[in-house]
């Protein structure tokens, strides 16, 4: 059993590797021959210890990982056990992860690996396995990357998460102050917290961020944390701009899933890919949107091994090189998942246009100013639901100026607009991820349909 002092210098110790690796990783050539080093020792060692892998890649030489088998979700949850390396079958993890969420107690482990769940509907949700010392690094990691100042000055962070795991009771300790929210608390219970705490650094999906910038731009909350991070959901435009203005400062981001730490922002707000522990390749949707879905490649994980895993998520690249001169991967908006892409039928023959969902974000907000929050959704293929949060008394020109501009938007791209029905603007925190934009069915048109 590994004691609180080892765990902390474990923390510690991957907290430095990774602020020294940040600083002598500095040209993109050699972080490319370096995480080439990685990825194939990495893969070497999976190859012995994951049966799945093993099978699925026969005896491919591993100097052409790239072109190895894509995998998603759905294989990752199929093979399941033969996938992992601890040996840990996906009922018992399912058992102990479906008991935490029930009793909000995320202190349990399988032999020292923790059990994540990510969301989705019931019958779609990944499970995800990180053992003791992955956790360890993890945390040295992401404070590494995310903490303002060095780790040797005081913190006092409060991290809003819809479910909590172990992952981040590791951090706690020393002059690390840490407070986990819970976002299915109600409000008033966050602001008197947070008002007694006074955290230096504030972690929140975004929708939660908005509220509380509603709230310390009304004045019934004042604090002043050094920064704040937005996480876990895609942050819209409209978002960014209320929280900036009301907590007077830049809102970073970090990109992270149950599938790994990707990435977060720099100084100059430019999300970088987290390329000293992931590899990301490129799977464009479209070249000259600059859009494309992630395939991950992680090499710093080896219980449940994530290798040219297809990331359902719609990224776009940055045009050009971000100012702060860093090597990795820059990307200019995590936009949000694939099955939120809409497609409109084409006005002229037939096959579908697809829609972006930041061409509709854009749409709505440029509309109208009155417009303080909203939320799209497609119910049908011809049929979308726009929900508006307006002063009572714009709420008729702005519901007719929005229609007009979609209207605007889809001649443009050349599809017929959708039937639309206005409502008012209506989210819970802590029921479910907020998505702006929203496709409620599944739909995949024939690639060779899409104009
Ligand atoms: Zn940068």
């Amino acid at each position: 059993m590994m004691t609180k002092h080892l765990e902390r210098a474990a923390v510690l110790y991957r907290y430095w590797l990774t602020r020294r690796g940040m600083g002598r990783l500095t040209d993109r050539a050699s972080l490319e021959r370096w995480q080439e080093k990685c990825v194939r020792a990495h893969l070497k060692w999976v190859r012995r210890e994951s049966p799945f892998y093993r099978e699925l890649w026969g005896d491919v030489d591993l100097s052409r990982w790239r072109e190895l088998p894509v995998i998603d979700k759905t294989a990752m949850m199929d093979h399941f056990d033969r996938l992992n390396t601890a040996g840990i079958r996906k009922e018992e993890a399912f058992e102990l992860a479906l008991r935490a969420e029930r009793t909000r107690d995320f202190t349990k482990a399988i032999g020292g690996v923790t059990v994540g769940l990510s969301s989705g509907t019931s019958g779609n949700r990944g499970l995800f396995l990180v053992g003791k010392g992955e956790r360890l690094a993890w945390a040295g990691t992401v404070l590494a990357k995310v903490l303002p100042g060095s780790i040797a000055d005081p913190h006092r962070i409060a991290f809003f998460l819809r479910a909590g795991s172990d992952l981040y009771g590791s951090v706690d300790g020393g002059r690390i102050r840490f407070d986990f929210y819970d976002l299915l608390d109600p409000l008033a219970l966050h602001l008197a917290r947070l008002a007694k705490r006074r955290p230096t650094l504030l972690v929140a999906p975004p929708s939660m961020l908005r509220l509380l910038a509603d709230k310390q731009a009304e004045g019934k909350l004042r604090i002043r944390p050094d920064k704040i991070v937005s996480i876990a959901e895609a942050l819209d435009p409209s978002d960014r701009a209320r929280i900036e203005e009301a907590f007077d400062q830049k809102l970073h981001q970090v990109y992270q899933c149950t599938e790994g730490f990707l990435g977060v922002t720099c100084g100059h707000g430019t999300i970088h890919i987290n390329e000293d522990i992931v590899c990301i390749q490129k799977e464009y949707i479209d070249r000259k949107l600059r859009k494309f879905v992630p395939i991950v490649t992680d090499f710093s994980r080896r219980t449940q091994p994530i290798v040219r895993y297809r990331l359902n998520d719609v990224l776009t690249e940055r045009e050009g090189p971000c100012p702060c001169g860093s090597p990795f991967m820059a990307i200019e908006s995590v936009e949000g998942r694939c099955d939120d892409l809409f497609y409109f039928p084409a006005s002229d023959g037939g096959g579908w246009v697809r829609v972006f969902p930041d061409f509709i974000s854009r749409a709505v907000l440029a509309a109208s100013a009155d417009i303080m929050e909203y939320r799209v959704v497609l119910l049908a293929p011809d049929r979308m639901q726009v929900q508006l949060r307006v002063p009572s008394e714009a709420a008729a020109e702005a519901r007719g100026r929005v229609a007009e501009s979609i209207a605007g938007l889809c001649a443009r791209l050349g599809c017929r607009a959708p039937e639309i029905e206005f409502a008012d603007y209506w989210f819970a925190p802590g029921g479910g991820k907020l998505r702006r934009v929203e496709r409620r069915f599944a739909f995949e048109p024939d690639p060779g349909s899409i104009r």
